[in-house]
């Protein structure tokens, strides 16, 4: 949790990674592992997000929240906060880093997100202030194209004085939408998402056509 870094005395570097996580995958796990060790974070705190302004879920959210934590159990440096889904109104990325800066102002916030998510940030809520509250590590995703996000991030360091990099990460093309897909179809999911998320998925019939599938 968020919470445990209550009293630390040392500046902190603390990656934060947001979304839908419907469900969460190893690309996601993955990109925030290697962006951990590139930049020396301490810790990486995911952060499912409660009522996405830019998505309709139908999933129990507390669903998703579940996977992320049984994902994020075997290592040490993961940490999973509920402050989007326990609020009542639409989350959004820029409320919860100025909630984050405010509680522990001694931490130094790096976003990791994916480059499709870079490509839109001018469309989230206040989107110059993100900027001010951390430093935005963008993870190049397979099929979203690389110099078009090159430029965007070109732009938004000279046009919002905004801190980005543009990261190489292991190349995994998976995404939830293809996750949800092959469960619906009945095809396997293994290797792709953490054996628990696997389990987790069939014992509670998660993305099955009519149970509690969603789009
Ligand atoms: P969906 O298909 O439902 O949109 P998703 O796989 O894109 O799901 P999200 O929960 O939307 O997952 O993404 C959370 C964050 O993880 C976003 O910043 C997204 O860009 C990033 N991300 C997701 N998949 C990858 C991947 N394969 N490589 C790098 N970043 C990724
Ligand atoms: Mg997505």
């Amino acid at each position: 949790k968020v919470e445990s870094f209550i009293g630390s005395d040392r500046k902190m570097k603390l990656g934060i990674m947001g979304g839908t996580f419907n469900p969460i995958h190893n690309a996601h796990l993955a990109t925030a592992e290697f962006i951990k060790d590139k930049y020396n974070l301490d810790k990486v705190v995911f952060i499912p997000t409660g009522d996405p302004p830019h998505k309709k879920i139908i999933l129990d959210k507390f669903h998703r929240y579940n996977m992320v934590v049984l994902s994020a159990m075997k290592n040490d440096d993961f940490f999973v906060s509920d402050f989007e889904i326990n609020k009542k109104e639409q989350s959004y990325t820029v409320d919860t880093l100025r909630y984050i800066v405010e509680t522990y102002p001694n931490e130094e916030l790096y976003f990791i997100t994916g480059s499709d998510a870079i490509n839109q940030i001018e469309s989230w809520k206040d989107f110059r202030e993100n900027f001010r509250l951390a430093k935005f590590i963008g993870a190049i995703r397979p099929g979203i194209g690389i110099l078009e996000t090159q430029e965007n991030v070109e732009r938004f360091r000279n046009d919002y004085c905004a801190d980005v990099d543009l990261v190489y990460v292991p190349s995994l093309e998976i995404s939830s939408t293809y996750i949800r897909s092959r469960v619906m179809t009945n095809k396997s999911i293994k290797y792709l998402v953490p054996s628990r998320v696997e389990e987790y998925i069939y014992e509670h019939g998660l993305y099955k056509r009519g149970v509690s599938c969603n789009e």
